[in-house]
């Protein structure tokens, strides 16, 4: 492991940044091509869609509304880590070829969890993206599996990891072969209640500063709240993120799933405009 330097471009005290990971030069950023979509050229690319896919009608109503408004990648869990055995798991399978087919008539690449090595082959087959997912950001077998495959890879910050923990497992997908990584702060565990997690912003300028992969945020989670997400995804912006990920429902009141923490499509189209706005600010635009 390499120390931190003064001198070092992409050194920071407390955090030995792995080699395949790590920043080369202060403008080295890589560029992830999700079907066609790039991650990380400087314009946003905004990911949108349900937490999870709960029937044809709810995924192919919220995927327009993600289109109609400026995203350009569908979001949507079949495959569901959920805290209780006893809360819905997801669609699993039928959840996937939902996703397929939609993706397929709305003309959105999408992205979504695997959550199991004996699934990646299977999800690998349908999916632009894979989604790793907070509870899974230590699960070293799915990052190795993860890794073996090609496909563009959405790693999310596990909910009680380090930015140097974060980096290190990016760094095993990448070991295997697999450079196309996305990395995404979805907020950590702090003392706090009031909020779901505490979304930590700082990461998005350090994570930036350390490694070339491009950076997202995920202000649904990182709150808890709706009423929250506008505002945070806006920061998220300001701070310098490459784009954003946020769940979306037709009808977030009926949704099965983190429905408290949706936003309607008239909600997600008023943020893309303000998005815009402060995109333009500094300099930057949405895909
Ligand atoms: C999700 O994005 O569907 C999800 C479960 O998020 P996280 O892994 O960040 O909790
Ligand atoms: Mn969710």
């Amino acid at each position: 492991m390499e120390g931190n330097l003064n001198n070092d471009p992409a050194g920071v005290e407390g955090c030995a940044v792995p080699v395949r990971v790590k920043k080369k030069a202060k403008a080295d950023s890589s560029v992830i091509d999700v079907s066609g979509i790039p991650v990380g050229t400087g314009a946003l690319t905004i990911i949108a869609g349900p937490c999870a896919v709960e029937s044809y009608e709810q995924l192919l109503e919220t995927a327009k509304a993600v289109k109609n408004a400026g995203g350009v990648i569908l979001r949507g869990g079949a495959f569901k880590p959920r805290s209780s055995p006893y809360n819905f798991q997801g669609l699993g399978e039928a959840g996937i070829k939902m996703l397929a087919d939609v993706s397929k008539q709305t003309g959105l690449p999408f992205v979504t969890e695997v959550m199991d090595t004996r699934m990646v082959e299977f999800v690998a087959g349908y999916a632009d993206m894979l989604q790793v997912g907070s509870r899974n950001m230590h699960n070293y077998p799915l990052l190795i599996e993860v890794g073996k495959t090609r496909k563009p890879v959405l790693l999310k910050r596990g909910m009680m990891a380090t930015i140097e923990e974060f980096l290190l497992s990016a760094e095993y997908i990448l070991n295997q072969g697999n450079e196309n990584v996305v990395l995404c702060e979805r907020g950590i565990r702090t003392f706090e209640t009031t909020t779901r997690n505490t979304l930590d912003l700082s990461a998005v300028p350090m994570l930036k500063h350390l490694t070339h992969l491009p950076v997202i945020v995920d202000p649904s989670h990182g709150t808890g709240h709706r009423w929250m997400v506008p505002s945070m995804a806006k920061a998220s912006v300001a701070a310098g993120a490459d784009g954003l990920i946020m769940e979306i429902h037709y009808k977030p009141e009926e949704a099965l799933c983190d429905g408290h923490q949706s936003l309607s499509p008239d909600e997600f189209s008023l943020l893309m405009t303000d998005l815009k706005k402060v995109a333009k600010a500094i300099g930057r635009d949405l895909l």
